[in-house]
């Protein structure tokens, strides 16, 4: 499909999309912005975008299609600028943040005013960041959540789909409040886990140096994510806080009762609890 894609935020994510696009429409032109100018003469040189615009203002004005792909807190920044911007009246905009409640609402300004926003979270990625770890593959087989409001237009969700059919991921819709709950149980929830096992291995590491050294198999599975970037992981926890704050209340209450089990010696109750654990981890799909 000819058209002029704007990509903000050259990093992991958006580089990544900006492939995927180009591989599916190699007619496109894509443009990118990020407030570092390393990233675009990275992206440029790496043949992830096409050209690098001065301002965010100067590409969206030409854009087709705009995707927001900076952390989540910028991303409502950039949504406040749009609104006030002459678009295209045609341009579809998205982001690909992990966090969508918040988003979406910052987004209602710019959707009041007849610009289809939809949402969007490619449920893919690493605990690498920027454009250099960029791969056009990145998202293949990967659930791609979109969150269209009732003000979007369902062709222009279907013109969305088809721009990012490079992606090969799987498209689901989800209302934000839903995709926040899921997204809060199996992924930003477990980065507070796996940063706190680190935490207490730092701690124990201060009595015994030999913690860090004998921590490999599955003491490194398990705390592979909290190499991620902490600034993205800040934003997230700040933009999904209800959400998450229920999930402390609950995890605390988990870990209160296993430790009755293991205080009490109950050993048929430990045993089903790893039992039932495995039972539903080998199910998953
Ligand atoms: P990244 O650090 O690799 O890239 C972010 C880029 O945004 C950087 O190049 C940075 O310079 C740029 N940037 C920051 N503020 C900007 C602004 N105001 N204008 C223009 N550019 C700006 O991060 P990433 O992993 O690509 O994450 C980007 C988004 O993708 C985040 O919203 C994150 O929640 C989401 N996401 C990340 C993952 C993951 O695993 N990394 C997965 C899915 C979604």
């Amino acid at each position: 499909m000819q058209g002029n894609v704007l990509v903000a935020g050259l990093g992991l994510i958006g580089g990544s999309i900006a492939l995927a696009i180009k591989r599916a429409h190699s007619d496109a032109t894509i443009i990118g912005y990020d407030v570092s100018d390393e990233s675009m003469r990275l992206a440029r040189s790496l043949g992830v975008i096409d050209e690098a615009v001065p301002s965010f203002a100067h590409g969206a004005c030409e854009a087709d299609v705009i995707v927001l792909a900076v952390p989540v807190v910028q991303t409502e920044q950039l949504l406040r600028e749009l609104a006030h911007l002459p678009l295209r009246s045609h341009v579809i905009v998205t982001d690909v943040g992990s966090t969508k409640e918040r988003i979406v609402e910052q987004a209602l300004p710019l959707l009041e005013k007849g610009v289809a926003f939809i949402g969007g979270h490619p449920m893919a990625g690493s605990h690498k960041s920027g454009v250099v770890a960029a791969r056009a593959h990145l998202f293949e087989n990967a659930f791609y959540i979109l969150t269209p409001t009732e003000h979007v237009k369902e062709e222009d969700v279907i013109r969305l789909k088809h721009w990012l059919e490079g992606t090969k991921a799987h498209f689901v819709m989800l209302t934000p409040r839903e995709h926040d709950r899921i997204a809060g149980v199996i992924s930003h929830f477990p980065h507070i886990i796996a940063a706190s096992l680190v935490h207490q291995a730092q701690q124990y590491e201060r009595e015994d140096e030999l913690v860090s050294r004998l921590a490999a198999g599955g003491f490194r599975d398990i705390t592979r994510i909290a190499s991620s970037n902490p600034e993205m992981w800040r934003d997230i926890f700040i933009h999904n806080k209800e959400e998450l704050l229920q999930l402390f209340d609950r995890w605390i209450e988990e870990m209160k009762k296993i430790r009755t089990y293991v205080a009490d010696g109950d050993s048929e109750r430990i045993y089903h609890y790893f039992h039932e654990a495995k039972q539903f981890r080998d199910g998953l799909p």
